[in-house]
């Protein structure tokens, strides 16, 4: 069968991926991995919120209330009012007119950008953006150019010989995904602004974590406003499930009527959308949680580079640890599963060939403890000290 033969090629290339069970613990930042207690450093679950009580409650209040399913779409009988209150509650958040639901962030790019743009239109997007951005320009039918990562002087060379399309919109991750850094937002806002294009940024992992109070990366930099469209995901730092776009009452109003993944698909459960609403509360008035995170991913950072890594991000908590082939990167990864350091290797088509890594991801529930462990580990790896095994996980 030609699978099989994919299948046993994709082995033979060290790109063969397997599901792993895990278990969280108690939100201490540890979880079960096939049975094996380790330290969780793979979870975006960034600030812990998916275990917190007050989460919990709110979930399973509503559905006690309303039931485990919505039983339509929101446009037929799935949009309850807590649905709505949640819409209201992150447009607050992200301080647009409105906001709109969608089942996951996958299906949130799916709706902005087969509905934004079509035929006709112009979509330039960061060749470091999210797979979803990518299959989402794919389905629009713009005509699509990818820009150089993060590369203000590429992405105004290919507006100036791109003219004459009908819309033409810059898609960015805010914070990308794989390597922990931030997209140069006040540079893209110029250039729209000098080019006359429409600006997307996916904040699945900005939401709740950049800014001062959370609200994403156009926060970070003092850019509120200037987004056209700001997408983000539920199931990241608001420790639920879901996505949504945020923007003008009459572009979310558009979305309504005419994006298929929001049209043709059930809405969220009650539990869940009352679950991310509890959340999003918790981020508007908690920053402590956001700075403590930030603290720990800034050492955790500083003290990789300095035993010679080659480590990417250190303003987020997503720090890439690039390997180079997808074998070195899964070498380390066991190497790091010995130390109880959960954090699976990433390799292509998921990073560029060539960047296979180990991509950790802090939660503010680690502790300082947690971090020198970590470093430990990597030190002893780096140093060919195998023998090292007496180290145990700590218990947070
Ligand atoms: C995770 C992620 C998504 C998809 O969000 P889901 O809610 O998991 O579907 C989209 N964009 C980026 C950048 C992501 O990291």
């Amino acid at each position: 069968m030609i699978w099989e033969q994919e299948l046993a090629a994709l082995k033979e290339n060290g790109l063969y991926r397997q599901l792993q069970s895990v278990e969280t613990l108690n939100g201490n930042g540890q979880a079960l991995v096939n049975g094996q207690k380790m330290l969780m450093f793979a979870s975006n679950n960034y600030l812990g919120l998916a275990q917190d009580q007050r989460v919990i409650e709110a979930s399973i209040q509503a559905t006690e209330r309303f039931g485990t399913g919505s039983t339509g779409s929101q446009l037929t009988t799935g949009h309850s009012i807590i649905h709505e209150k949640l819409e209201t509650k992150l447009a607050q958040f992200k301080q647009t007119e409105a906001a709109i639901l969608l089942n996951t962030g996958y299906m949130a790019n799916m709706a902005a950008l087969t509905t934004i743009v079509g035929k006709g239109d112009l979509i330039l997007s960061d060749e470091g953006n999210h797979a979803s951005i990518i299959d989402g320009c794919r389905l629009s039918r713009a005509e699509t150019v990818i820009y150089s990562h993060a590369d203000l002087d590429d992405l105004e060379m290919k507006l100036q010989s791109n003219r004459g399309f009908k819309r033409t919109l810059i898609v960015t991750d805010g914070v990308f995904s794989m390597d922990g850094d931030i997209a140069p937002l006040p540079g893209i806002v110029d250039l729209a602004e000098r080019y006359g294009a429409l600006i997307m940024v996916d904040d699945a992992h900005a939401t709740g974590v950049l800014g001062k109070d959370g609200r994403g990366t156009s926060e970070h930099f003092g850019l509120k406003g200037k987004v056209d469209i700001e997408m983000g995901t539920l199931s990241k730092a608001i420790g639920a499930e879901g996505g949504f776009l945020a923007g003008s009452r009459s572009l979310i109003d558009f979305i309504l009527n005419k994006a298929r993944p929001f049209i043709f698909s059930t809405a969220l459960s009650p539990g869940i959308v009352a679950g991310a609403l509890a959340a999003v509360e918790i981020i508007m008035t908690e920053p402590e949680r956001r700075e403590h995170l930030q603290c720990m991913s800034r050492r955790l950072y500083e003290e990789l580079i300095s035993l010679g890594y080659t480590v990417t991000g250190g303003e987020t908590p997503i720090l890439g640890i690039i390997c180079g082939k997808p074998e070195q990167a899964t070498l380390l990864s066991k190497d790091l599963h010995k130390y109880g350091i959960y954090a699976p290797a990433i390799r292509p088509p998921t990073v560029p060939i060539g960047t296979s890594r180990i991509r950790l991801t802090l939660m503010a529930q680690h502790q300082e403890p947690h971090i020198d462990h970590v470093i430990c580990a990597f030190k002893a790896i780096i140093s060919n000290d195998r023998d090292n095994r007496e180290m145990t996980v700590p218990i947070g």
